[in-house]
């Protein structure tokens, strides 16, 4: 196998996504430098995370996150092209890295399956995929943990949340999903994931409406937390 990788890299060179410098054979996605660069999140910034974006609503019952979130950064560019230029090979290998870091807390939480936040139909429409989903599935591989896609629906289209306040995020987010087979979440601890959590208010309005459904517990995760 590792043959056949040099003797497609001979012929198919890989670039890194950020710096653009050649792939070495054993490297995924981006060189050694450039993922040396991402800031991860450390115990102590989950913690404050934590307190400033879920403590209030108390719905989620844990969280997690790999990276932290920065403008201009190698993991914004990654993200990018995740997202805007479909990318998914960038979104299994972040799930994966993020499901290496949450492993220790698997025994914790024990997720019964674990739910992408889910893109309006139009949205999905417009961008072929949901970016999240990808995410899931490098988690759910490396996890051994299945992945469901179809029991949380968002049936409301919601603009972008860039220019708003913490309370208008939250406001901007009520009524947004449904979910669409309650018998499948009652009782279950489910594990929410989205790429960058920035308020938290989506993932909490998720949570919310699993809760609300029957759901035990919800917990969430993302490849990058942000301000
Ligand atoms: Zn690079």
């Amino acid at each position: 196998m590792k043959n056949l990788i040099q003797l497609l890299d001979f012929f198919l060179p890989r670039f890194c996504q950020c710096c653009k410098s050649k792939l070495e054979s054993d490297q995924l996605i981006a060189c050694e430098t450039c993922l040396s660069k991402i800031k991860p999140a450390t115990d102590e910034r989950l913690k404050f995370e934590f307190e400033k974006k879920f403590r209030d609503a108390k719905v989620i019952s844990g969280f997690d996150s790999r990276y932290l979130f920065e403008k201009e950064g190698e993991l914004q560019n990654l993200i990018h092209a995740l997202k805007y230029e479909g990318k998914f090979r960038i979104g299994l290998f972040l799930g994966r890295k993020l499901g290496e870091k949450i492993e220790a807390r698997i025994c914790d939480w024990k997720p019964d399956f674990i739910i992408p936040v889910p893109l309006h139909h139009l949205k999905k429409a417009e961008r072929g995929f949901n970016q999240s989903y990808y995410l899931a599935k490098g988690m759910s591989r490396f996890l051994n943990i299945p992945v469901a896609q179809k029991y949380l629906k968002r049936i409301r289209f919601t603009e972008t949340q860039t220019n708003l306040t913490l309370d208008e995020r939250a406001d901007n987010m009520l009524g947004a999903f449904k979910v669409k087979k309650r018998e499948m979440v009652k009782g279950k601890n489910i594990l929410i994931v989205d790429d960058v959590i920035t308020t938290g208010a989506t993932v909490s309005e998720c949570a919310k409406v699993l809760l609300e459904n029957g759901a035990s517990k919800v917990f969430a995760a993302s490849a990058a937390v942000a301000d």
